[in-house]
């Protein structure tokens, strides 16, 4: 008799615990696990290394099992939040997983910028909404962006994160709120400065990114946007843009 084979997950990387540092989650211990792929490539995204098919070659094809074990060993086996990051975690057969993890009292948050819906949301915890403004230089299908959160339905803690960068990043969010009118947006300022090389963590001007949230601040309040959260990347503060931490 021929069993189904079991669907691998593509792995970039996983690691923790460490602190949640963005969003709705911010400060709670947390596994990340890292896909790999992605069917956007934002200019100034901060996590080549799950997204370039140069990089295949680093990635794991893993089972649900697999990633469950390294996860558990992580934790000491103590259920704590599971943050599916990628990439887009969206294009991964992620169902077993989550599902393993439920039963041994863990939680799930996803985070993915919309462009991909699959009926497995609606099993998550918490689902990260993260639709890329302008300065990504990627469109954003408003339609694939809504089904998001049709599949999602009741289960899932929902939140809309955007970055901005400048002027017109600030008046997409304020599109995704007028759209989304229910659902708590979160604001971060974009930290993005190139790499020297492909190995190398993004070198951080610290200054400049203090000085780009005081502006957020300042447009957010002078515009009377009281249900906007305005967030920095705590680990950015902590750690400067390390990968892995
Ligand atoms: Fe990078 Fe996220 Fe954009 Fe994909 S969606 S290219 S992971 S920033």
């Amino acid at each position: 008799m021929n069993f189904p084979r079991e669907p691998k997950i593509q792995i970039s990387e996983i690691f923790g615990p460490t602190i949640q540092g963005e969003g709705v989650l911010i400060g709670l211990p947390t596994v990340f696990v890292r896909t790999g792929g992605c069917d956007y490539r934002c200019v100034w995204c901060d996590s080549l290394h799950a997204v370039d098919s140069q990089y295949r070659a680093k990635w794991k094809r893993m089972t649900a099992k697999q990633i469950w074990q390294q996860i558990s060993a992580l934790s000491n086996d103590k259920p704590l939040v599971v943050s599916l990051s990628g990439g887009n975690p969206a294009t991964q057969p992620l169902t077993g997983l989550i599902d393993m993890g439920h039963q041994c009292g863990y939680s799930f948050a996803l985070e993915t910028q919309g462009s991909v819906s699959r009926d497995w949301f609606s099993s998550l915890d918490f689902l990260v909404l993260s639709p890329k403004p302008p300065s990504s230089k990627m469109e954003t299908n408003w339609e694939q962006l809504e089904t998001c959160f049709k599949v999602a339905g009741l289960r899932p803690e929902i939140v809309l994160k955007v970055v901005v960068f400048d002027d017109s990043d600030y008046q997409y969010a304020k599109e995704v709120t007028e759209r989304f009118p229910s659902i708590p947006i979160y604001l971060q300022p974009g930290n993005y400065m190139a790499p020297a090389g492909d190995e190398e963590d993004a070198p951080l001007d610290q200054s400049g990114l203090n000085e780009k949230m005081r502006w957020l601040v300042d447009k957010v309040l002078k515009d009377n946007w009281f249900d906007a959260r305005v967030l920095p990347q705590l680990h950015v503060i902590l750690w400067g843009n390390k990968r892995g931490v």
